[in-house]
């Protein structure tokens, strides 16, 4: 999930380092650069945030060309050596790569001789070349197997040459100047259009031209495509973090959906879904992904009722599900680009079923590939972990389910803008700072609600690294309950009147064994049950299909705040990445 840049023109170092801050949310274990002046390498390598690089580059204002990189590792571990770029054995050719080389072993067998710095399989592709020209990249990527973005530099000559398989990549060029980046936000203030690489593309980029040949090795023409400002997401806009200011913006994203999808694109697009034959929806995410496709699942089965069946995007090639001309199959991915679903996504194509992709991304490789795309307008999210996304999926996905029912949705979405809840910040910084201190928690739900819990719990993990577990409410005693003691804190959400009375079983469950009860709650409690919890954060009701978007903003900032106690970076969370291109 790395992220590479390759720049030509004025001022490289300081061009290639914008560049890799935009990229970092795809991974910060380390970050790398090589410019070449005068027919020489310079290379600077960091290990840790783009930061740490940032303050050892020796800047220069002339005239230059280089390549850089932010790692998210994959093969071998966190060190400078494997810190790209990467250079072949005479040091003629510097390369860098987001992807997987899957044959990297064997590839390094037939090259015994060949002497490596580190584990990667980056370093294996860039000691296979000799020298850099159209023929000498063809041949190796002859025998490359797997997934990549590749940018290569030589000691000589005008050009970047760049390759793609399965990881996103895109050039542009400007008015003085010439671009390779895996993410078009790198474009913004440099160039105003871009084009996009399809899988087998490669080709080289100069000041002055562009070459690219598509996987049968004919040149090709590409449409140039607008840098879209509207999504791009530049600062922090006075927030402290990326973060909270993607959680405020969760009412922003739905006031664009409800002008979208107001419209007659949008809504052809859905009429086009209702006229489709089929007799059972799949939903396919990964992560924060999948949990908003739960949502979904409920949505579709209450609504319209139907065989709706919500799956892990990893898991779903393995399930021996029947998949056939009459499956919907609905993939959600924020960046469009999650290997896991693409995966599944080409197994359910090969198939027969119908694709329905809900991305954030509209020129991404999942809504590409789908037969309609049901984008979220939720605008850039830099923060690892996702909160708008979630937020905007999960409106869609009740988009969904309210047109295939005949159901107005703009008006109860209006309502929710209207009404919608951030939580008080006093009430949720108390809560943060006593959770700050445990070691384990526990989510639970009923229905719909344990959805929540489960996303709310991920949210947790992910930016405190607290353990945390999501149960259903009624699961609890066929098992985990062995574990409750006054340690483990149990947070209960509860938005479904239906559900309620059993809830508050569960909840009686737990304190009679000496565990602590936090309750967040849009129903009305009364006062003899409210004595039962340590803690309650009441939300504001609406009706039952619009809580799951209401209440989970409390529930993110809850995240936040605990995060921010234990001393963490909430929009770089240890060991992760955003837009997972990996399997
Ligand atoms: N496999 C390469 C490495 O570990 C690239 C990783 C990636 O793109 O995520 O350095």
């Amino acid at each position: 999930m790395c992220g590479i840049i390759g720049y030509i023109g004025l001022c490289p170092e300081q061009n290639l380092l914008n560049g890799l801050k935009k990229l970092e949310y795809r991974g910060y274990d380390s970050a790398g650069m090589t410019v070449r002046r005068e027919g020489r390498f310079e290379t600077y390598k960091e290990v840790g945030q783009v930061q740490n690089l940032a303050g050892t580059v020796v800047y220069k204002e002339e005239f230059g060309i280089g390549i850089a990189h932010t790692r998210w590792a994959t093969h071998g571990k966190i060190s400078i050596e494997n810190t790209h770029p990467h250079f072949s054995v005479s040091g003629e050719v510097a390369l860098v790569h987001n992807g997987i080389i899957e044959n990297f072993e064997e590839l390094k067998e037939k090259n015994k001789d060949v002497t490596y710095l580190g584990q990667t399989d980056s370093e294996v592709v860039a000691k296979m070349f000799e020298s850099l020209s159209i023929n000498s990249l063809r041949k190796v990527l002859k025998k490359l197997v797997g997934s990549y973005a590749l940018a290569l530099l030589s000691k000589e000559g005008d050009y970047l040459y760049f390759a793609k398989n399965k990881s996103p990549l895109y050039i542009a060029k400007g008015k003085e100047c010439a671009v390779i980046a895996s993410d078009p936000s790198c474009f913004s203030g440099l160039c105003e259009n871009y084009y996009q690489l399809d899988d087998g593309d490669y080709g080289k980029i100069s000041l002055k031209n562009i070459v690219i040949y598509n996987k049968n090795h004919k040149i090709v023409e590409k449409t140039p495509q607008k840098l879209d400002f509207n999504y791009l997401s530049e600062d922090k806009s006075g927030y402290e973090h990326f973060m909270i200011k993607e959680i405020y913006q969760s009412r922003l994203a739905l006031e664009n959906i409800i002008e979208k999808y107001s419209h007659s694109e949008m809504k052809e697009n859905l009429s086009k879904i209702k006229n489709y034959n089929f007799d059972r929806v799949y939903l396919v995410g990964c992560g924060t992904a999948y949990h908003a496709g739960l949502i979904g699942e409920h949505y579709l089965r209450e609504n319209i009722n139907i065989d709706a069946y919500c799956l892990v995007a990893s898991e779903f090639k393995d399930s021996n599900l029947l998949v056939d001309n009459n499956s919907l199959c609905i993939f959600i991915s924020q960046s469009g680009e999650t290997a896991d679903s693409i995966s599944a996504l080409e197994y359910c194509k090969e198939k027969g079923a119908k694709i329905i992709s809900i991305t954030n991304v509209e020129y991404s490789t999942i809504a590409k590939m789908s037969d309609i795309n049901l984008p979220i307008f939720a605008g850039q999210e830099r923060a690892v972990a996702s909160t708008k996304a979630y937020f905007a999926m999960c409106a869609v996905l009740f988009i969904l389910s309210n047109y295939l029912k005949g159901q107005n949705y703009i008006l109860p979405l209006k309502t929710l803008s209207h009404k919608i809840d951030f939580g008080n910040d006093i009430s949720l910084k108390k809560l943060a700072k006593t959770l700050a201190v445990y070691k384990n928690l526990f989510f639970i739900g009923r229905g719909v609600d344990y959805v929540t819990a489960l996303e709310a719990s991920l949210k947790l993990k992910e930016i405190t690294y607290i353990f945390s577990s999501a149960l259903p409410s009624g699961e609890l005693k066929h098992g985990s309950l062995a574990l409750i003691d006054s340690n483990l804190p149990c947070l209960i959400i509860a938005t479904d009147e239906r559900q309620f009375a059993k809830t508050l079983n569960n909840a009686s469950e737990i304190k009679s064994r000496g565990g602590k009860l936090i309750l967040f709650t849009s129903l009305f409690v009364e006062k003899d049950v409210e004595e039962n919890f340590d803690y309650i954060i009441k939300i504001t009701p609406l009706p039952r299909d619009l809580m799951p978007m209401q209440i989970i903003l409390s529930l993110q900032k809850l995240a936040y705040f605990t995060s921010l106690e234990k001393g963490n970076d909430p929009d770089k969370p240890r060991n992760l990445a955003k837009s997972v291109t990996v399997e």
